[in-house]
């Protein structure tokens, strides 16, 4: 495994919509497991492989629970609404007040191609849909609703 360096916004990567994984081999394994870490060790609830320079569609999360590998991730049920803050180790100390859905349920692919499902709530629900923004080019700023001034933070 190893640490990977984490791609900040301004880099043009992070607007980027990723492809699909095709291949579930080692080097997806390899590169799973160096996001897994590399999330942990920047203590974060979750990374989309984009932030660390590479186009495609994966992501991990973990909000205490252990590490969710997700390849291939769809939302494909959201329901309700939560209002909260959001930050992204992309945007360092910058934190913001989006909504997303209360409670959503994610199609993916492990790291050997078995499809499987995967529900989220609260602050689960907020890490996937974040996530999932990431494979498409979208940073947690286009929607916030508004964002927290310097003052305001702790
Ligand atoms: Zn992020």
């Amino acid at each position: 495994m190893a640490i990977r360096n984490i791609v900040k916004e301004g880099d043009e990567i992070l607007s980027k919509a990723c492809r699909p994984v095709e291949k579930f081999d080692d080097k997806l394994g390899q590169l799973l497991d160096d996001m897994a870490e590399t999330m942990k060790l920047a203590d974060g609830v979750g990374l989309a492989a984009p932030q660390i320079g590479v186009l495609r569609r994966v992501v991990v999360v973990d909000v205490g629970e252990g590490v969710i590998e997700l390849v291939n991730p769809k939302i494909i049920r959201q329901d309700g609404e939560q209002r909260d803050v959001e930050g992204c180790l992309s945007c360092p100390g910058e934190y913001g007040i989006t909504m997303r859905p209360m409670h959503v349920v994610v199609e993916a692919k492990d790291r050997f191609g078995n499809t499987f499902t995967v529900e989220g709530e609260e602050l689960k629900a907020r890490a996937f849909c974040h996530e999932l923004d990431h494979l498409d080019g979208i940073l947690f700023k286009k929607r916030a609703i508004r964002m927290l001034k310097p003052e305001e933070l702790e």
